[in-house]
């Protein structure tokens, strides 16, 4: 475990931050402001503008005069050009982006530097789809002489709600569609991780996005967020977060039916048969649990192992936990940094409490101390021996915690990998053909992956069902979803 962390902090954190609102940087309307924490250490980063619904209003009518002005009229190739633009300058700027990422949610610089080449390729695949509004001549089965034009619009200003667990990722699944399309947008990030999402904005204007196309607006939900969700200036909103917050903003968007767009969380199971090859299946289902401290919707968290191997599979998870190197995410050694929060910290807490009543505690199981004590650490943790029925197995828990249920054979896997509210996705660990096919078809989710986890390609994309909630980010549907159909029928009779 790491000790200590040296990296020199970009100028960019440390000064109070502002909303961009028509392309200039504004603070509150309040004036409020929110202190942004370290989790690693506690400390206090700098500080956030507190939006509210003013700020809201503003940024609104921004983006609604930047959609039906010049923004309007560029062409598909001038919105590839630009989204190209951007991506040398976020590239560009990759290693100061991935540093503030690391200081305000606390993922290690492992994690964020290796998002470079993830944002490459979700800037090309968007840049890629600046013709999916192109106008098409649907077989005409009219009687008479029509010509028939199907064209997608734009659907107008677009609302994005973000949680604090990977900002980085979060906001190109707003942008890169708004951009692509010719839609307007208005970020609001989580009030506990912003400055990624400021800083990108600062070099999107850089790149030339016009004023307005692109807005900021950072706050607490119940204020920013509640006042976007119920804009009726806003024709769509893309929440990701959870299923709570999303029931509200599903209420707050029927004044005027706006599009959604929901991704929430998930109890993912992931399944070890007895024939897998355990060298890649125990790395590999831990990780899936682990990788961001557990902060991950898709995180594998009820690991089903056939009875015959749980107890060997408990024993390597148990030791490969152990290997894990817990700090300060600034540390190059650092496989894992802190929870997000003091909040989470205590909830996370909480379940592992609950879980040792529960289950058998393998491994981890305790708040880090000693040069870690005043940031949000925890170690990773293995509960085995447990039922699909325990607290550990039913609820998202958000942190680095695997619950190991032991399980006969695939029927009874099937069933209880499915016996979840959640459908956002699983994993497969086998050697048998037929297995892979029948349990990753048998999974009810949007993902499912075969002896890996986690892999993710924006051209392709993901999704939940059930109370993962619906709509698809990546892949052809996801641009298609920031467009409206339209049909012209022209008689030339
Ligand atoms: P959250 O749903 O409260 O927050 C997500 C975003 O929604 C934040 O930007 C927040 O400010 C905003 N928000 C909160 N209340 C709102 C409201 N009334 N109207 C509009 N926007 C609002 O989630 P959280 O508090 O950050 O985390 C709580 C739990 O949510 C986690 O423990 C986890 O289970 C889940 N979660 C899931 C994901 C995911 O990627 N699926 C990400 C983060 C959190």
């Amino acid at each position: 475990m790491t000790t200590s962390a040296t990296h020199s902090v970009p100028a960019f954190v440390g000064n109070a931050k502002h909303n961009l609102i028509g392309g200039r940087w504004v603070p509150a309307a309040s004036g409020e402001t929110i202190d942004v924490v370290n989790p690693a250490t506690g400390g206090t980063l700098g500080s956030i503008a507190a939006g509210g619904a003013a700020d809201v209003d503003a940024a609104v009518a921004a983006a609604r005069a930047a959609f039906e002005g010049e923004w309007s009229r560029w062409t598909p190739h001038q919105r590839r050009s630009l989204i190209l633009r951007v991506h040398d300058l976020v590239l560009e700027n990759f290693e100061e982006l991935a540093t503030i990422e690391t200081l305000d949610m606390g993922a290690p610089l492992t994690r964020t530097r290796g998002l470079r080449e993830w944002t490459s390729q979700v800037l090309q695949f968007f840049a890629s789809q600046v013709d999916a509004g192109t106008a098409a001549t649907p077989p005409n089965s009219l009687p008479g002489d029509f010509l028939t034009l199907r064209y997608r619009e734009p659907v107008g200003v677009v609302g994005g709600i973000i949680p604090w667990n990977g900002p980085l990722i979060g906001l190109w699944w707003i942008f890169g569609p708004a951009l692509a399309t010719g839609c307007t947008a208005v970020l609001k990030p989580a009030e506990d991780a912003s400055l990624s999402v400021l800083r990108v904005a600062e070099l999107l204007t850089e790149a030339g996005v016009p004023d307005g196309v692109v807005n900021v607006v950072t706050g607490y939900g119940k204020d920013a967020g509640a006042a976007l969700a119920e804009h009726p200036g806003v024709d769509r909103i893309a929440f990701t977060g959870s299923v709570g917050t999303a029931q509200t903003i599903v209420r707050a968007s029927a004044g005027n039916m706006k599009r959604l767009q929901l991704e929430l969380g998930g109890k993912s199971p992931d399944i070890v048969f007895a024939d897998a090859d355990l060298d890649l299946a125990v790395p590999g289902a831990a990780m899936g649990v682990y990788t961001n401290s557990g902060q991950v919707c898709v995180a594998g968290t009820r690991i089903f192992v056939q009875r015959s191997i749980h107890d060997e599979f408990v024993s390597r998870m148990a030791e490969f936990t152990k290997t894990i190197r817990v700090g300060d995410g600034l540390d190059p050694n650092s496989q894992l940094g802190p929870l997000i929060s003091q909040r989470q910290l205590d909830r996370v807490l909480n379940y592992i409490d609950i879980g040792s009543g529960e289950a058998e505690l393998v491994s981890g199981g305790k708040r880090l101390d000693g040069d870690r004590a005043s940031g949000f650490f925890v170690e990773p943790t293995v509960f085995a021996s447990a039922t699909n029925e325990m607290t550990i197995a039913k609820e998202e828990i958000f942190g680095p915690v695997a619950t190991v249920i032991p399980f006969d054979d695939m029927e009874e896997a099937l069933r209880l990998a499915n016996a979840t509210p959640y459908g956002l996705a699983g994993g497969v660990w086998t050697r048998d053909l037929g297995t892979a096919h029948k349990v990753s078809r048998g999974i009810n989710a949007g993902t499912v992956w075969v002896n890996c986890y986690g892999i993710l390609d924006p051209s392709v994309g993901f999704g939940g069902t059930k109370m993962s909630g619906y709509g698809w980010k990546g892949g052809r549907e996801h641009v298609e979803s920031y467009l409206y159909p339209k049909a012209v029928y022209m008689n030339l009779g």
